[in-house]
């Protein structure tokens, strides 16, 4: 367990066992202020998966927490869903309960298999939770942020704005169904693609999108693709196939490795790190959580576009892939470590 957590540098690993509840919180680092991340409602195979998931995802919060330039840390919590009947409420009261025994060392969020509903319950524990249904949902704060990313790319790749881009968007869900309209509006011309044929269907109709099957995705002819649907999707056999210049979308963890970032960079492509172009949602939780008012959040949202700009400058002047980059000014932020790279700047 110690080796796994000095693996990820996760400083604190805290265990609940509360009748059905069997749920982990891993806190990666709190320098930068309480730790923010959400809550996985999951029916993990094994504990040990469990908590892999909670020290991985840990650590990538922080990082974006550090670019994002807000006062939290890097936290993350899963809960492995029960097999067989239980009480879904009273679970996650017993889990706000949990989180208030941290006395505000981690805030919690709506993540994969946990909902609104869900952090009501927590709320009625415990005030650290950002995402119950007084707070509101990120996913279009997140899609003001990815789209504002994408012209940032698109006029470092091509010196131009988004009229007549042609962007790929995979998943059409709360994030890529928001984004598509910014785009429309912008003059970019869409190609979609969702497992949902309905999402499609109203992409079409709405932004005059093309439909692909979601298998040919990767093969369009584009400009940009914008992966808003799953992780780890930039994979050998997808890169393969891919004919855009830039990739730029909501989705968390995109590359399947860290040999997929350097794989792209080669191909020149410019790839958006994940975590810095879909941090808007991250900045909305944190903001809303302190009070923040929705001037305050876009301001904070469109400082997303000087960072990424320092990152595509310094990949091509270093030449050194982009997600080595950001992974590298997140750690000087984090661990004050200074680097050839950093020296540079
Ligand atoms: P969502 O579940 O609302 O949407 C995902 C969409 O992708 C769904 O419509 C789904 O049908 C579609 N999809 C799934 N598999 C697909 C496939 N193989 N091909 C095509 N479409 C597929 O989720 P969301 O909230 O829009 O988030 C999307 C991604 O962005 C996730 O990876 C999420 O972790 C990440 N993210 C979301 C936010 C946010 O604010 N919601 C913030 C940061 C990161």
């Amino acid at each position: 367990m110690f080796t796994a957590m000095h693996q990820q540098d996760v400083q604190e690993l805290h265990f609940c066992h509360k009748e059905q509840l069997n749920a982990v919180i891993a806190i990666h680092n709190l320098r930068l202020g309480p730790a923010l991340g959400g809550c996985r409602f999951l029916p993990y195979d094994t504990e040990q998966e469990a908590m892999t998931d909670a020290l991985r995802l840990a650590k990538g919060m922080s990082y974006k927490a550090a670019l994002a330039r807000v006062p939290q840390g890097g936290g993350k919590a899963v809960i492995m869903a029960p097999k067989g009947h239980f009480n879904r409420k009273k679970l996650f009261k017993q889990f706000g309960q949990f989180i208030q025994s941290l006395s505000g060392r981690y805030i919690t969020a709506m993540d994969s298999g946990s909902q609104v509903s869900d952090m009501d319950d927590i709320r009625s524990q415990t005030p650290y939770v950002s995402s119950s249904s007084d707070i509101g949902d990120p996913s279009p704060t997140t899609a003001q942020g990815v789209a504002l990313g994408i012209s940032t790319a698109v006029q470092f790749k091509f010196s131009q704005n988004l009229t007549n881009m042609r962007v790929a968007i995979q998943g059409l869900g709360h994030v890529g169904l928001a984004l598509a309209e910014q785009l429309h509006l912008q003059g970019a011309k869409l190609i979609v693609c969702d497992v949902d044929i309905k999402k499609a269907k109203l992409a079409q109709n709405k932004f005059n999108a093309k439909i692909v099957a979601p298998q040919e995705i990767y093969k369009q002819e584009c400009d940009i693709f914008s992966p808003c649907g799953l992780g780890a999707i930039l994979n050998p056999k997808n890169i393969d196939a891919l004919k855009c210049k830039i990739i730029a979308g909501c989705a968390n963890n995109q590359l399947a490795s860290d040999d997929m970032g350097q794989a792209l960079h080669e191909k020149g492509i410019l790839y958006a790190p994940d975590y810095v172009i879909n941090s808007g949602g991250l900045i909305f939780a944190s903001s809303r959580f302190r009070g923040l008012k929705a001037g305050e959040i876009s301001r904070e949202v469109n400082k997303l576009r000087d960072t990424l700009d320092k990152i595509f400058v310094l990949s091509h002047t270093k030449n050194i892939a982009c997600h080595e980059i950001a992974n590298e000014m997140a750690e000087q932020i984090l661990y004050g470590k200074i680097t050839e790279l950093q020296e540079a700047v």
